[in-house]
């Protein structure tokens, strides 16, 4: 399958080259020095391409050739780099259908899922093409006579993209396309698990680039390892900024380690999202938004609903409606059309989901629905699973954590302030919801006072987010925004300019130096 895949994209029309490029591991096939990576499917555990890791000197002479890259890049106006964008978005157009389906095989998210996921990087390659005629600055009044001050943004440097398994191709695209047209040349290290996804993007980059000569081609790059090629990015005093998506533990050593050479970090870790469903919502939007939030792409998104706070007048009839639904979800092949839950990425997830299950059970929790593993014939080696529903109080330990598993915790309250406070009362703080036809609740959820999330949203589920907006989220989820809104000013440094054009020279602040 991999293989006529990777055929009709026309991407290893001239495997060697591409490979070694995409790579720099010199060749896809297992025989070099450094170590191997197994590739597998979560759809039935098969193995589908073997690589070798970029070893230390590989992965040192891509950042050399970044840094080379570069300093050609940062001269090249950025309108220019934006047409080169518009272009890589063409071609994600051009191959949506196929970039879905390698999605689906490497990641096993349904299809629908993986269109929706290429279709945020054509969207993306839109907003950067219309940024790079608008990376601007602000012109401030100085307090000096005959002087005027602005503000430039210019190119950062080398940046390094690592991404997490599930988004394998839109968190890549949300960085390197508004990094390219602000001048950053971009070495990306996707997660060991997607490594495909990858090549495949950067084919296409690399595909485009021919019709840009002026360009330099280590613009775009791909090493493909586990984290400690990654370690060798965060440390290395080229990269001025890391990107780092994936959990809360990784994030923290990225962190960590960027900060002991005072470099930038801009995080987007794991979430714990809540949604707060009040007296006077409208129950049917509520369970639409409940089941996709909770149950798509089998629970394994930032933003997947994990706490559903619920009023006690409404809990007994949500809960029981939301079993039924359950019950009627059709779980299997993620490349069955009819399927909404594929399965889990690995065996390792399917453990972890059984562990929190175990405690919150040990923790006073009820189980109303699901959590056993379901074994689909001629695909024993994937892990497919029937989502989980328990009812729980909002204090238990396991409801603090991310576990990436479709597990949802349901939580009663009976004041809307409480609600609130058992919502605000996780370490982490990416995206979270209200449904209520109250005014007063909406506002004050959307208030200072409110959700301390990075996403809050009214009546809407919690994933699924547009790339105009910032993206991101607080506490543990790490601080950082990505894709839209000024979010392009992560990839720029900002210099404040000061101009004289009199003939004094007047000190800041009024001092006398004569
Ligand atoms: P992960 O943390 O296991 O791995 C993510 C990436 O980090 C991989 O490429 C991995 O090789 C690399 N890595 C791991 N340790 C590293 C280290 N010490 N130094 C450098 N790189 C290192 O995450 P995962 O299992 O692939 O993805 C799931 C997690 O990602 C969840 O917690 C999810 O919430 C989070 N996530 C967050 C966002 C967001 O935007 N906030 C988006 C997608 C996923």
């Amino acid at each position: 399958m991999i293989s006529q895949l990777v055929e009709q994209l026309d991407i290893y029309s001239d495997p060697k080259s591409k490979i070694i490029s995409a790579v720099m591991g010199r060749n896809r096939r297992l025989s070099g020095e450094s170590a191997p990576l197994r590739v597998t499917t979560p759809i039935d555990g098969s193995e589908i391409a073997l690589f070798n890791m970029a070893s230390k000197s590989q992965t040192e002479q891509v950042i050399t050739n970044a840094v080379d890259a570069f300093i050609s890049l940062r001269a090249i106006p950025a309108p220019k780099r934006g047409e080169f964008i518009r272009e890589v978005g063409s071609s994600f157009r051009k191959h949506k259908q196929k970039l879905a389906e390698l999605i689906t095989l490497e990641c096993g998210k349904i299809l629908q899922e993986s269109l929706g996921e290429v279709q945020e990087v054509i969207d993306i390659c839109d907003f950067a093409v219309g940024l790079s005629r608008q990376l601007h600055g602000l012109t401030i009044v100085s307090e000096r006579p005959n002087h005027r001050m602005m503000e430039q943004w210019h190119p950062l440097g080398p940046v390094a993209v690592i991404s997490a398994f599930n988004f394998p191709m839109a968190v890549w695209a949300w960085n390197a396309m508004l990094a390219i047209v602000c001048g950053d040349s971009v070495i990306w290290k996707p997660s060991e698990k997607t490594p495909l996804c990858a090549l495949a993007c950067q084919s296409l980059i690399e595909e485009t680039l021919k019709q840009f000569p002026e360009l330099p081609d280590a613009l775009s790059q791909v090493v493909i390892g586990d984290y400690s090629v990654g370690e060798l990015l965060t440390r290395d005093a080229r990269i001025p900024l890391v990107s780092a998506t994936g959990s809360v533990p990784m994030g923290r050593k990225v962190a960590t380690t960027v900060a002991q050479r005072l470099g930038r970090s801009l995080l987007e870790l794991g979430g714990n999202n809540g949604m707060i469903v009040s007296p006077s919502a409208d129950i049917e939007l509520a369970l639409r938004a409940i089941v996709f939030s909770a149950v798509g792409t089998c629970g394994q998104r930032c933003t997947t609903l994990r706490r559903l706070i619920v009023h006690e007048s409404i809990a007994d009839e949500l809960l029981s409606r939301l079993v039924k639904t359950y019950a009627g979800l059709p779980i299997g092949d993620p490349t069955n059309p009819k399927t909404l839950i594929g399965p889990l990425i690995d065996q390792q997830a399917y453990e972890l989901m059984q562990v929190a299950i175990d405690q919150a059970r040990e923790a006073g929790g009820t189980v109303f629905y699901g959590g056993e593993q379901i074994t689909l014939q001629g695909k024993e080696g994937g892990f497919y699973v029937a989502p989980t529903l328990i009812e729980i109080g909002g204090t238990a330990e396991v409801v603090k954590r991310e576990t990436f598993a479709p597990i949802l915790y349901l939580i009663r309250y009976s004041d809307f302030a409480e609600a609130v406070k058992i919502h605000n009362s996780v370490p982490q703080g990416l995206s979270s919801a209200v449904f209520t036809n109250d005014l007063r609740e909406s506002e004050f959820f959307l208030s200072a006072a409110g959700s301390d999330c990075g996403l809050a949203n009214v009546n809407i589920g919690t994933s699924g987010a547009e790339i105009g907006g910032a993206f991101g989220g607080e506490k543990e989820t790490g601080g950082g925004r990505e894709s839209g809104s000024d979010a392009w000013k992560n990839y720029m440094r900002r210099t404040t300019n000061t101009i004289n054009y009199g003939h004094d020279i007047p000190l800041a602040q009024g001092i006398k130096f004569d």
